[in-house]
């Protein structure tokens, strides 16, 4: 299990969540083992564009920024860099994060489901080995993809790798074919607008 220090507090520390719509979040302590695990991708038009992957690991979404989205090529490697774990609530915003907060900017549910461990080792355990393997099946993505730690001295950053199966192709790539939201089929333009009419 987890330790019990705040999985979260970086996450709080860098946001003011007055000022924000982001849920304020809490380490999800929920122990019904027989719920199926989630995953979530989201779009962020930050000063640079990114998808967000979020995949729930000991009650917290444990979470890296992917500059350029997955792949169904597995013989591409897209470079993932690990950020602040996020609570439980944050799988469903959707929204826009106002200028001049953390992480400033429009953000899509691109793509939510629920994945399989496919290691032996908890999950807990291949996170910090740093080597994930997992059966997504979201909106968009689905089948066997690989999270890895790289082996560069230093380095913090990890490749997100699609693993041989069925779904694996050359030709298919969902970030520039699929574009709308897997929770509201919207647009980011439409996102965008529908806030700035809520004001
Ligand atoms: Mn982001």
């Amino acid at each position: 299990m987890a330790a019990k220090k705040d999985q979260l507090k970086e996450y709080k520390q860098r946001r003011n969540l007055k000022k924000s719509p982001e849920p304020k979040g809490k380490v999800s302590k929920s122990k019904k083992k027989a719920k199926v695990p989630i995953f979530v991708i989201q779009k962020h038009d930050a000063s640079h564009e990114h998808y967000d992957l979020r995949i729930e690991i000991d009650g917290v979404l444990k979470s890296w920024a992917v500059p350029k989205g997955p792949s169904f090529d597995p013989k591409i490697k897209r470079l993932a860099v690990p950020t602040d774990d996020h609570p439980m609530e944050y799988a469903d915003f959707e929204g826009v994060i106002p200028k001049g907060n953390y992480g400033a900017g429009t953000v899509m549910v691109w793509d939510m489901g629920t994945y399989e461990n496919l290691k032996l080792d908890s999950m807990d355990d291949c996170y910090n080995h740093g080597r994930i393997e997992i059966l997504l099946k979201g909106k968009k993505l689905k089948g066997t993809f690989a999270l890895v730690r790289t082996l560069l001295h230093n380095s913090k950053d990890w490749l997100l790798i699609k693993l041989r199966d069925e779904y694996a192709s050359a030709e298919k790539n969902p970030v520039s074919t699929q574009k709308k939201s897997a929770l509201t089929g919207r647009t980011m333009a439409q996102i965008a607008a529908s806030e700035s009419k809520k004001k």
